[in-house]
């Protein structure tokens, strides 16, 4: 039995706003049969609190960056989890990370490294008795932990990360208050451009670092992909591990989701698809009605997908889109319903996204970069055929219906590079194509749902990691 403590800013169905929440909350069910006990220890904001039944009180702080805290044991949303629970830095209402001006809460240093400082010390003396054998932690959110241990018996850690894009910056005069060691701050420390950074700290000190996909392991590397830590990742290319996310099919199983009008097979899905035009207003259409559910930000080359519409509309397919993020995407998104094949929902919704994946005919992920990527996966148990940008997880998960992959019938979806709107319009046309072919069509969607997409394989992986990371 291995013992591992997990550590993150987010976990579903507790607390999310992206995919980080969908693997942390899975990943412990998945890996229990592969003989790992894992807890995972969240900050308690307001929604995991409430999500609380009966909590034990297992430790206390008298000052925990600037208040009192106490960390609680409980079980909630099937999981085992350590909540630490401190009002002054997770109270409060609105989003997790931004205060109502849109901007980081500006004490995000802190509350994050309260997050990592309480993993050290569960590392090291345990938890009521319980004492991890490996601290996995998850994005910048957990990497101060790695300063925060001390030099003899820390426990094994792992570092994933599942968007490099975020580095957990401070300003450098927080230092002292943040309890770090002024003498590593080096470029070979946790020094970052004369600030510091929560992510690179964890990066130079775990034993092991993965990410959420092979391609995507490759990309940190280059500097196209690695956002100023290319470097440290090249230096650290011997620990670093690509594992496939997989998705939760107790949530995301098209036979039995209490969301849709469930189904078995192809023939169940129609219902489905009739149901979400009626629903958001759209007519009867030849072409495919592609589905899109994204947070709106650069990242997710959804500006491109504005200029490629047309496209798309031209040939008679229609667009259904649930998303939000920045006010300027959110805004042409908006515009573009001007054309009555054009649906759009800005807003955060569940169980929306699931009658979007049960009633597409095609899933929409054109991400300039995207570590693993969730939506496509979906897509796939689905039968609502991905098209992807061929990057990172969306590289990995989707076969391209090129001349070869369909003669040989294994062909799942639809790729696209480079990222850039003209290769997304090629590539709209080639779906359409597909799609005005009725037996091929059948097959890419059958073959997307024999495709693998849990967690199976991933959960053995990080088992297997966890294993050779303690040597056993
Ligand atoms: P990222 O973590 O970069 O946002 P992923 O594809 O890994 O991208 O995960 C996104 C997750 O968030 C998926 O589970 C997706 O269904 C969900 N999601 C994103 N936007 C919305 C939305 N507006 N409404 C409902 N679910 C959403």
């Amino acid at each position: 039995m291995i013992r591992v403590l997990s550590v993150a800013s987010e976990c579903a169905p507790l607390v999310k706003t992206g995919g980080l929440a969908d693997v942390v909350g899975a990943l412990p069910a998945a890996i229990a049969a592969n003989g790992v006990e894992m807890r995972t220890l969240l900050p308690g904001y307001p929604a995991v609190l409430e999500a609380l039944g009966k909590a034990e009180t297992i430790a206390e702080y008298d000052d925990l960056f600037g208040g009192s805290a106490t960390v609680l044991a409980a079980k909630a949303g099937g999981l085992d989890l350590l909540v630490i629970k401190a009002a002054h830095l997770y109270e409060r209402p609105g989003s997790i990370y931004l205060g109502p001006d849109g901007k980081d809460w500006p004490d995000n240093p802190e509350r994050f490294a309260a997050l990592s400082k309480v993993a050290s010390d569960i590392g090291t003396a345990g938890a009521d008795g319980w004492v991890p054998d490996v601290l996995h932690g998850h994005d910048w959110q957990a990497g101060l932990m790695m300063e925060y241990l001390p030099d003899d018996g820390r426990p094994a850690t792992v570092l994933t990360i599942h968007n490099i894009a975020f580095h957990g910056l401070a300003g450098a005069e927080k230092i002292a208050d943040l309890g770090l060691d002024p003498l590593r701050f080096t470029p070979d420390g946790y020094e970052y451009w004369g600030k510091v950074s929560a992510l690179k700290a964890g990066l130079m000190r775990a034993d092991r670092l993965t990410t959420v996909s092979k391609t995507y392991a490759a990309e940190l590397m280059r500097p196209e992909f690695g956002m100023g830590l290319d470097g440290v990742m090249r230096a650290r290319r011997d620990v670093l591990r690509g594992i496939l996310n997989g998705i939760d099919d107790t949530i995301w199983n098209p036979e039995a989701d209490p969301l849709i009008t469930p189904y078995k097979t192809l023939k169940g899905k129609p219902a489905n698809t009739a149901a979400l035009r009626a629903e958001l207003g759209l007519p009867a259409a030849e072409g495919p009605l592609c589905v899109v559910v994204s947070r709106l930000t650069e990242q997710k080359g959804l500006d491109l997908l504005l200029q490629a519409l047309p496209t798309l509309l031209e040939r008679g397919g229609q667009l259904a889109l649930l998303g939000s993020g920045e006010p300027s995407l959110e805004a042409a998104f908006r515009a573009a319903t001007r054309d009555p094949n054009v649906a759009v929902h800005i807003g955060y919704d569940e169980a929306l996204s699931h009658r979007m994946m049960a009633g597409g005919d095609a899933i929409l992920v054109p991400s300039r970069f995207e570590p693993c990527g969730l939506t496509q996966l979906y897509g796939l148990r689905y039968g609502t055929v991905p098209l992807v940008a061929l990057t990172g997880g969306l590289a990995d998960t989707v076969i391209n219906a090129s001349p070869a992959a369909l003669a040989r019938g294994v062909a799942t979806g639809v790729q696209f590079a480079p990222v850039t709107a003209d290769a997304l319009r090629v590539a709209l046309d080639d779906l359409c194509d597909l799609h005005a072919d009725p037996a091929r069509w059948r097959q890419l969607q059958k073959n997307g749902m024999k495709h693998p997409v849990g967690w199976d394989q991933s959960a053995s992986a990080y088992a297997a990691l966890y294993s050779e990371v303690l040597g056993r």
